[in-house]
């Protein structure tokens, strides 16, 4: 009987690193998966995480179940991260936040929420977005379409077509938005353009839905990557926000996120709450506790918390500062006159090349550099000394 299943195709963004894997180049370089690396390219546990563990163990704490919704501590820590803790939803008691399987699981969660309560409502997503995000409201029977977000030409934000697209949407849509460091673009909207934005989606009774998988890992500052999400708040709308701390605290595999929603009434998130656990029981019964206990230990110590804005920073500016040695390399490397400054204009851990499938399938098969085809590479996983090798990798491919 299982004879009848086909072979699924390997993810795209995962399907890399396998591939990474078994080539046995000495050049090798993996730019695929999002994951930050060292400058000697290797993982990086933050040390202000080691800590909490360490104090963590001494206190000796148990694993019993969490609530379904999970940890309290984690979900209030959470919450003020994201909105500002004296921003007076908190106060008002107009967020819902439920713990969830870091950012993808928290997404999944809302997506639940929007097919049980909003049937045949759509979820606007950018063209391109993170491939997961298809998936997600496919597999939630959550019915999407695309709004313009890339414009090859001038390789930033197709800003007209974003708000065309939005304003010709259904009333009542959700329009998914990513917080900060569009992925895969790393293109972001200025913050006159993201009033613009929240004006189109106001007009249209629409429901932002915020990703947020990079708070912090971004510009280096928690509350400036928040900007975005907290422009809409202020404004008084009903907004879902999911949230991830694989990045900006390196928890991975932890698993460990939350979905926030915002009600008008303390007494709609309430009933948000309820129905959330409800979603979440027979899904995976309740979340795991080890990354929620770090985030709240790290985010209640004021120690810690400062020490875990010091490493982000660290974070940021290394990528940061390999963006800017790319494009050094690449801009004195390449006689043809084309212009590369879209390199420095985008922000967090990618960088869209504008390099086709071809162009990128040459990139690997040549040059031994992993990447998604869509022309993406993760500058998180590139090192200062390889930045000329990948420069002469992208000029030649580019050429070719
Ligand atoms: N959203 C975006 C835009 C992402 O880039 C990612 C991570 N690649 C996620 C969500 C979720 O990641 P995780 O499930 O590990 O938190």
């Amino acid at each position: 009987r299982f004879e009848g299943i086909p072979m699924a195709p390997p993810d795209p963004i995962l399907g890399v690193s396998e591939a990474f894997k078994a080539d046995t180049s000495d050049m090798k370089l993996n730019l695929g998966v999002g994951a930050y690396r060292t400058e000697e390219l290797q993982p990086y546990v933050l040390n202000v995480v080691k800590k909490a563990e360490k104090l963590m163990l001494e206190r000796g704490e148990n694993k019993e179940y969490l609530p379904i919704e999970g940890l309290a501590a984690f979900n209030k820590a959470t919450a003020e991260l994201l909105f500002g803790a004296d921003n007076p939803v908190i106060k008002q008691q107009r967020v819902a936040t439920v713990q969830g399987l870091s950012g993808t699981g928290s997404l999944r969660l809302g997506a639940a929420l929007i097919e049980r309560y909003f049937p045949g409502a759509k979820v606007l997503i950018s063209s391109p977005t993170w491939g997961n995000h298809k998936n997600i409201f496919n597999d939630a029977r959550v019915p999407w379409s695309e709004y313009r977000y890339y414009d090859p030409k001038t390789v930033g934000l197709d800003f007209e077509g974003m708000i065309a697209d939005i304003k010709d949407a259904p009333e009542g849509s959700f329009v998914l938005l990513h917080g900060c460091a569009h992925n895969p673009t790393g293109i972001d909207p200025t913050p006159e353009q993201w009033e613009k934005i929240a004006d189109v989606i106001q007009q249209k009774n629409q429901i932002p839905f915020f990703d947020v998988a990079y708070q912090g890992f971004a510009s280096g500052s928690l509350d400036a990557d928040a900007a975005s999400v907290r422009l809409f708040v202020a404004r008084g709308m009903e907004v879902l926000v999911a949230q991830s701390y694989s990045k900006n605290l390196g928890l991975y595999a932890e698993r460990i996120g939350a979905i926030n929603v915002i009600s008008s009434s303390p007494e709609a998130a309430a009933r948000v709450k309820s129905q959330l656990k409800r979603l979440a029981r027979p899904m995976y019964s309740n979340p795991p506790v080890h990354g929620a206990r770090i985030v709240a230990d790290i985010v209640g110590n004021p120690t810690l918390f400062s020490e875990w804005k010091a490493e982000m920073e660290m974070m940021a500016g290394r990528i940061k500062n390999v963006r800017q040695r790319l494009y050094d390399s690449i801009s004195s490397k390449d006689k043809s006159g084309k212009d590369w400054s879209f390199i420095l204009k985008q922000i967090g851990m990618f960088s869209f090349t504008g390099l086709n499938k071809d162009q990128s399938e040459n990139m690997t098969n040549k040059w031994h550099v992993y990447m998604t085809k869509d022309g993406r590479i993760s500058l998180a996983g590139l090192s200062l000394a390889k930045c000329e090798y990948l420069a002469d990798a992208i000029i030649d491919s580019f050429h070719n």
